[in-house]
């Protein structure tokens, strides 16, 4: 049996909802249904999710999410007319608004968009609706618990009779409040479902053919990735590609099962495949070049250095305290780099930082800068490829693009480069020109 996880876009207006009734209703295979809030009906349209967030912040403000529940409402209203099933949306919402109205973080309200998709859907497909709350279950510290949800959605689902349509993106805690997952979570949701009832396939329809190889706002019409492992997805998304949620390959993995990424509005094209093992493909030496803007980069010197021992612990100790993440750390024999990728994201005070690492290791020179971008070129084909990362350097040479950092780790999965922002764009159109080029 297969798993199919509809995203925002796919829910988005009564068409496209009833090109999911027809893709589903194509393959009788497809029968755990796993849904998103509607997204954007056209550019500048609100995702009603963020429409749900604003909900909860008029409430807190106002004593009162009326005027947003409204406009939500309305939403779904004429989506149901429109598809021509009847569901009391008086009663759900107000349901809503009472909920919201009693509760003290904004996860409930956020996750009423999936809630109401799940409803919306079950109806359309003469389906069974299955509230994620009685199967994804988060412990007291709000922490996953992927154990006890396996089983409960096992149990549950995996010898339904019938069809099923679960809301993605959230679960329950102990204390019976709802939680949800990070932004795009609805995919991890899939994710977990797929495993519990050990699909054949898990698959993730969504707005676009699949993954390209490069950001196609930066190369016009990049080629389509065909098939992708586990560990290039994850260091791809990691890295800024976006199509599914990064965490979504872990529910999977254990038992290998692929996902496919499809396309709601293109439902003939085969889209991506990600597996365990690709070995058996024959495919091309770089599979993907994804990458990031705006990271920091401190640089650190001081004579004999490197006679000091307990020197980068003592700079890292400082990171850490600050709660950031450290991307890599480049050294010298008197330098240390450290790259940071979340500085910006969580408005530390430089100066603070800087002077705390000054007073720690008391270095000759410390210097920053904040416009740093990371380019990971991804792909198993260039182990063992001899001349892979000539091309990659040749092309940056040939684009006029300063190299300020390489790193390659000893699995030869990726090799990643550190250029200045200004060169970000001209950087990655180089590099697929060199592996891609017609
Ligand atoms: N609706 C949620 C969001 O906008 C979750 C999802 O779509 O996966 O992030």
């Amino acid at each position: 049996m297969k798993v199919c996880k509809f995203g925002g876009t796919s829910m988005a207006t009564a068409a496209s909802i009833t090109n999911i009734k027809n893709i589903i209703h194509s393959d009788p295979e497809r029968k755990y249904i796993v849904v998103s809030a509607p997204g954007k009906r056209f550019s500048g349209d609100t995702k009603v999710t963020d429409l749900l967030y604003a909900a909860y912040a008029e409430q807190q403000k106002t004593g009162s999410a009326e005027a947003v529940l409204s406009e939500i409402k309305a939403r779904f209203e004429r989506l149901s007319e429109e598809l021509h099933v009847h569901i009391d949306w008086d009663a759900e919402f107000e349901a809503i608004a009472d909920g919201i109205a009693r509760s003290s973080t904004d996860d409930f309200a956020a996750s009423r968009g999936e809630y109401l998709s799940a409803v919306l859907i079950s109806k359309v497909l003469d389906f069974d609706f299955v509230d994620a709350q009685e199967l994804v279950k988060f412990r007291k510290d709000s922490s996953f618990d992927a154990m006890l949800t396996n089983d409960l959605v096992e149990k549950r689902l995996a010898h339904s009779e019938r069809g099923v349509v679960i809301p993605g993106f959230y679960g329950r805690l102990p204390d019976r409040t709802i939680k949800t997952f990070s932004r795009g979570g609805s995919d991890f949701t899939g994710a977990i479902i797929a495993r519990g009832v050990s699909a054949s396939v898990y698959e993730n329809w969504t707005d676009v053919d699949g993954f390209m190889v490069t950001d196609p706002r930066i190369v016009p019409e990049p080629r389509l990735i065909e098939v992708l492992s586990y560990e290039e997805l994850r260091e791809l998304s990691y890295m800024g590609a976006s199509v599914l949620h990064p965490d979504s390959v872990f529910p999977v993995q254990a038992k290998g099962i692929p996902i496919n990424i499809r396309n709601t509005f293109a439902p003939d094209k085969p889209g991506t495949l990600i597996l365990k093992d690709v070995s058996g493909y024959s495919r091309p030496l770089v599979t993907g070049i994804a990458g990031r803007k705006g990271n920091t980069n401190i640089t650190i010197s001081k004579a004999m250095m490197n006679d000091e021992v307990g020197f980068c612990r003592k700079v890292l100790s400082v990171i850490e305290r600050y709660g950031l993440s450290v991307e890599h750390v480049p050294t010298g024999i008197d330098t240390m780099s450290i790259v940071i990728s979340d500085m910006r994201a969580k408005h530390v005070d430089g100066e603070k930082l800087l002077n705390d690492i000054r007073g720690m290791v008391n270095p000759d020179s410390i210097e920053v800068s904040e416009s740093m971008s990371l380019i990971a070129v991804v792909g198993h084909g260039m182990a063992n490829t001899p001349g892979t990362a000539a091309k990659i350097f040749t092309a940056l040479w040939k684009a006029g693009v300063n190299i300020r950092l390489i790193d390659q780790g000893s699995s030869e999965l990726n090799i990643i480069i550190g250029v200045e922002d200004d060169d970000y764009n001209a950087a990655i159109a180089a590099i697929y020109g060199a592996f891609f080029a017609a």
